[in-house]
């Protein structure tokens, strides 16, 4: 078990990539929509409580939140937004800054995109999968909540997904996972581990 992930602290919320962090060392986004268990996954990543908060105000003013692992290296948890609750306004205010986001922030290594295993690929994870296929960013799926299917359906959703993925966003990687039994944790760091280490595809 990698344990410096475990030491990770709440470093600021910024409105638009202009008030996040200096845009140095090294970072890794988490994303998915809201209720994915997007929140859940970074705590037990992270292995705490309530790290990551979850925000069930839709239409509000949505963050970036960033996470301070150490001095170098950051996660930052992305809005994501729910179902046809949210109004046009806020999507549109919401798609300016993921692409602002994902576009011009130099650190950022690679995104974790979390989908509930019992409902992937919907048009939030496809827009983020494109998004990142667009500009050669790594991404790598964690399929949470894989407590709630028996092994056996958790094995058919992991192959159904990574073959969907090998079909349309050749690079992706998935995985299962499970905040409330830990599973699939080693897993997730050491695919931090990797992202973090490698060096951005321009400099
Ligand atoms: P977010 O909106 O994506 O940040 O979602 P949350 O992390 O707040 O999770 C949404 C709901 O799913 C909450 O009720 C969580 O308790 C539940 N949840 C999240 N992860 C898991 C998991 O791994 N297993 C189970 N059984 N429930 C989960």
């Amino acid at each position: 078990m990698n344990t410096r992930y475990f030491s990770a602290y709440y470093l600021t919320s910024a409105p638009s990539i202009r008030a996040a962090p200096e845009d140095e060392g090294a970072e890794v986004a988490f994303a998915g929509r809201s209720n994915a268990g997007k929140s859940r996954a970074i705590n037990a990543i992270t292995n705490q409580n309530r790290l990551a908060k979850t925000s069930k105000t839709p239409g509000r003013t949505q963050h970036l939140v960033f996470f301070a692992v150490d001095e170098r290296i950051r996660l930052v948890d992305l809005p994501g937004y729910g179902f046809a609750r949210v109004p046009e306004k806020t999507k549109q205010q919401w798609q300016t800054m993921m692409d602002e986001y994902l576009s011009h922030r130099r650190s950022l290594r690679g995104l974790l995109l979390i989908m509930d295993i019992r409902h992937p690929l919907k048009e939030f994870d496809q827009q983020m999968l494109a998004w990142c296929e667009q500009s050669g960013l790594p991404v790598h799926v964690l399929l949470t909540k894989a407590d709630k299917l028996k092994p056996g359906v958790v094995k058919q959703q992991l192959h159904k997904v990574r073959e969907q993925l090998r079909r349309h966003y050749p690079g992706a990687s998935v995985q299962a996972f499970s905040a409330l039994n830990k599973t699939g944790v080693e897993e997730a760091h050491q695919v931090l581990d990797k992202l973090l280490r490698e060096r951005p595809a321009t400099p």
